[in-house]
Formats: C-alpha cells, sequence, structure tokens
C-alpha cells in the first residue's frame, strides 16, 4: 500500500476536516487521510510514531466534545472510506463492520436481515459506528437496550505503536481474563483506532406505540417513568422529556405544532413497542390513564398514525436547529440520580437566567439513562465559561457526570474530577502511558 494515496495535503483541506459540532476551534493539520483497510491505518500510524507525528482520529465529526477537531500540523486519520458492512450471520444476530460505516448504513443492514440495530440517534446519517463506539454514544434507546458498550460484541483496533489488536469475538459471554474491548469503547482514540467491530443485533421491535404527556413538575416525571416501568416493563423503548421552553423555540423552528396547547412546564414524548405483530397501543394507553388518574400528567395525545408519530419526534430531534439558532451555544450532556435532577435545574435555571437574561437555556434529557441535556445560546467566551461555571459548579456532590454520552473530549476535562475518583484518573493516566507513552493519540482529550 501507498500511504500517499490516500491523504490531502494543506492547504487543500476541505472545512470539514476542521470542525465537529462543538463549535470549537482548531488548527490546520498537515495532511488528511483517509485509509480503506487496517494495513493502511497501521502504515501511517508506524510512519507518524517514528517521525514523532500527533494523530487525530476522526469518524464521522457529529461529536459535541471537540475531540475530533485537530490540532495545527496534526496527521489526521478520518475513517470515512472505511465503511464495508462485511458481514452479517442472519441467524445468530451478529454483524462485523469497519469502523466508519454511518449508523444508518448499520441499522439499514440489519434490517435487511430482519433484525434490529438498536442504538439510535439523531445523526445517524452521519455519525460512523467507530465515533459511536469511541465516545459510547447512548441517544434514544438506552432505557431498552443499553448504550454502544451493550452492542460492542468484539472490537479491531491498531496502537499507537501499530500493532494491531483484533478482539473481534462474536461471543455474548467470554470469561478469559481482561476484556480489551473496553480499552476502546469510549476512549475517544486516545488509547487506539477502531478500526472493525463485531455487533450484536437484536429481534426487530414490533409497531411503535407513541404519546406526547404533560407534567406541571418535574418531580412528577420520575414517578410517571416508575408507573411505565412497572406496566410495561421492557416494551417501554423511548421516555424524552423536554422543558416547555425546548419545545416552544423547536416548534418556532420547524413549523411544527406541540401536540398539546395548553401551557405546561413540561414535556414528554414516550414510546413502547412489543415483539413483532403485537400491539403496545391499549397498555400504553392503559398506563397513561393510570398516570392521569395519580396526577403525574396533565394532559396526553396518542399518535394514531405513523405521520403524528414522526411529528413528535420531528420536535424532539430539532437538535440542529436549535444549535444553529442559538450559535454559537453551550451544550451540556450531564447525568445525575432522578432524585436529584429537579433541585439541579432549579438552581440553575434560576442562575443562568439571573447572569446571562439575553440567552435561552433550554432543558431536555433521557430520564431514564439519568441523563440531562442543557443547551444554552448566543454565548460569547465569557458567557460560555460562566454558563459552564453554573452547570458543572452545580454538579458537585450530587453523585452526577459531567458526560452521559457525549465524551469529555477538550471541553471538558478541567471538570472531570467532578464525576471520577482520583484512583479512577489514575489509572487512566496509567493506561494512556503504557498503550501510547509518546502521546501520539488525540493529544489533550480526556487528560492533559
Ligand atoms: C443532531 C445530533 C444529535 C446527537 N444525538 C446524540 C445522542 O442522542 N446520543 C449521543 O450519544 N450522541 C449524540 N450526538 C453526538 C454524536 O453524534 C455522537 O457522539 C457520536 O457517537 C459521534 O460519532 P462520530 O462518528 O461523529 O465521531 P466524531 O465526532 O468524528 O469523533 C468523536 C470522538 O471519537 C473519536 N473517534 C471517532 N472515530 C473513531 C475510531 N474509529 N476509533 C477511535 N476513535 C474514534 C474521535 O477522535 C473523537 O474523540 C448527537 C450529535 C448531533 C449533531
Amino acid at each position: 500500500m501507498n500511504a500517499v494515496d490516500v491523504q490531502v495535503r494543506a492547504p487543500d483541506i476541505d472545512e470539514r476536516f476542521l470542525k465537529d459540532w462543538s463549535g470549537l476551534v482548531g488548527g490546520m493539520p498537515s495532511e488528511v487521510c483517509r485509509p480503506t483497510t487496517t494495513e493502511q491505518v497501521q502504515a501511517i500510524v508506524r510512519r507518524c510514531a517514528a517521525e514523532g507525528r500527533s494523530i487525530t482520529v476522526q469518524g464521522g465529526m457529529t461529536g459535541v466534545s471537540g475531540g475530533a477537531v485537530p490540532a495545527t500540523d496534526d496527521v489526521v486519520i478520518n475513517l470515512e472510506r472505511m465503511n464495508r458492512i462485511e458481514d452479517v450471520d442472519a441467524v445468530e444476530g451478529v454483524m462485523q463492520v469497519q469502523a466508519g460505516a454511518t449508523l444508518q448504513q448499520v441499522q439499514e443492514a440489519a434490517v435487511g436481515q430482519g433484525w434490529l440495530f438498536a442504538v439510535d440517534l439523531g445523526a445517524r446519517g452521519s455519525c460512523h459506528i467507530g465515533g459511536n463506539a469511541a465516545t459510547n454514544a447512548g441517544g434514544v434507546r438506552v432505557i431498552r437496550y443499553g448504550t454502544m458498550r451493550d452492542s460492542v460484541l468484539g472490537v479491531e483496533a491498531v496502537l499507537a505503536d501499530g500493532t494491531v489488536v483484533s478482539s473481534l469475538t462474536r461471543l455474548v459471554k467470554n470469561s478469559t481474563g481482561m476484556d480489551p474491548r473496553f480499552l476502546f469503547i469510549g476512549t475517544e482514540g486516545t488509547l487506539g483506532i477502531i478500526t472493525r467491530l463485531t455487533l450484536r443485533l437484536h429481534p426487530p421491535m414490533g409497531e411503535l406505540a407513541a404519546a406526547w404527556v404533560s407534567a406541571k413538575q418535574f418531580d412528577d416525571l420520575p414517578k410517571l417513568l416508575r408507573t411505565l416501568k412497572r406496566r410495561l416493563g421492557p416494551a417501554l423503548c423511548a421516555f424524552e422529556f423536554m422543558s416547555d421552553r425546548f419545545v416552544a423555540l423547536a416548534s418556532q423552528l420547524t413549523g411544527q405544532r406541540a401536540p398539546l396547547d395548553e401551557p405546561v412546564a413540561w414535556h414528554v414524548l414516550i414510546e413502547a413497542a412489543g415483539t413483532k405483530g403485537q400491539s403496545m397501543d391499549d397498555a400504553l394507553q392503559e398506563a397513561l390513564a393510570d398516570a392521569l388518574d395519580a396526577g403525574e400528567i396533565t394532559g396526553c395525545a396518542l399518535a394514531t398514525t405513523g405521520a403524528h408519530r414522526e411529528a413528535f419526534w420531528r420536535l424532539r430531534e430539532s437538535i440542529p436547529e436549535v444549535l444553529t439558532h442559538l450559535k454559537p451555544p453551550a451544550t451540556f450532556d450531564i447525568g445525575m440520580p432522578w432524585s436529584e435532577m429537579a433541585g439541579y435545574m432549579n438552581e440553575v435555571d434560576a442562575a443562568l437566567r439571573e447572569r446571562l437574561p439575553n440567552a435561552q437555556h433550554l432543558f431536555l434529557g433521557h430520564l431514564g439513562d439519568n441523563n440531562l441535556h442543557l443547551i444554552s445560546g448566543p454565548l460569547d467566551a465569557q458567557g460560555h465559561h460562566l454558563v459552564d461555571e453554573i452547570a458543572y459548579g452545580a454538579l458537585r456532590g450530587r453523585g452526577g457526570t459531567v458526560s452521559a454520552e457525549h465524551g469529555v473530549g477538550r471541553l471538558k476535562k478541567a471538570h472531570l474530577d467532578i464525576t471520577r475518583t482520583p484512583g479512577e484518573l489514575d489509572v487512566m493516566r496509567r493506561l494512556k502511558r503504557a498503550l501510547d507513552p509518546a502521546n501520539t493519540f488525540n493529544p489533550g482529550r480526556i487528560l492533559d
């Protein structure tokens, strides 16, 4: 292989290799390599190791933590040409793919063989399955299927010295010592470049039953979720809450009317699905009638057609429009126990409205996964710093995390001690030193 064949050199580098969705401004890399095979990745890494070059690893550039944004003179390795679906075992429900396949490609390949790939998120058309693994992506189905960590059976990765670690196991259970998968899932390209994966597939879901409900106070939402979990069990597959301000802006930007007109503090998009051929409409309706009687919700709209359901999701998935409208925004994906969320939001919202009255501050999240998103904007650099201070400051002592699904990247590393103990940080540093002593891969991400 000739590494020169897969490079674009500065100044001919397209802007799309310079930025992700974080808004972070990086530098001009010296070259962008777009390999098509693991051997090509290995050759580029070996050359960089010999020349003492830093490497930025890139997937689909939909990250919001700045992890894939290059620094000046970096060598970029972008996986977009490694996008082959290599094999689908349609009997066992296992897929083998190259890391640059988009999430949507993976989902469609699974459907084509009568299976479901369960991780799903709004950036599905652009994000890579390797990027999803590197960030341990969550998305809208975690409540039922878990995060990427639960859907990856095996990984192949290239280490900073060019060694290829092949751990492409297809086994659900494997108790033979350390599991190399977990060195690469969620470590954001700091320990290795994921080149191929084996993925666990699930049986297809039955028809989705969807509802949009309203609640007057956040404290009602954990009770509602408990009711739905008890009534629907594993059929519950989405519980997406949104503040009234988020829904109002989403509605304005998309032209999609909110399903319930009454003025309420909180909206929740709920979905349930049984097995193929089984309808969950009645079960969901009955569970919500109970919630209404118990005062956990104030209103409810059931989707009676696929178009209704899509209209509900159009509002929830208006994040790109919201981020563009609030440009430059600050985004957070913190996590904490359910019992802390209402107190946290009251404290943070009051502080933000007092100190940054000209910006909008919107809350939404995936309650079942302890995940709370905050979007604030537009913000200048000083405003951004202030929001960071308020949002992360209020998280201390609440048993939470500074990143539930987007990763640490360059933006959250200063706050990592809120989430991780000194012992955990020490283990992370030791692993980084052991596997990448020259700090070749993604320097300055997660840890300094
Ligand atoms: C509209 C929108 C909605 C989103 N919704 C969600 C959501 O619901 N849940 C969620 O979790 N995230 C969400 N995200 C964030 C983002 O899509 C995820 O973090 C996604 O997993 C990033 O994948 P990517 O391929 O774009 O990675 P990139 O942005 O390219 O990279 C992210 C990090 O992973 C590393 N990386 C990428 N590929 C590899 C590889 N092959 N090997 C090693 N390291 C690698 C990069 O170096 C970087 O540190 C959303 C983003 C947008 C824009």
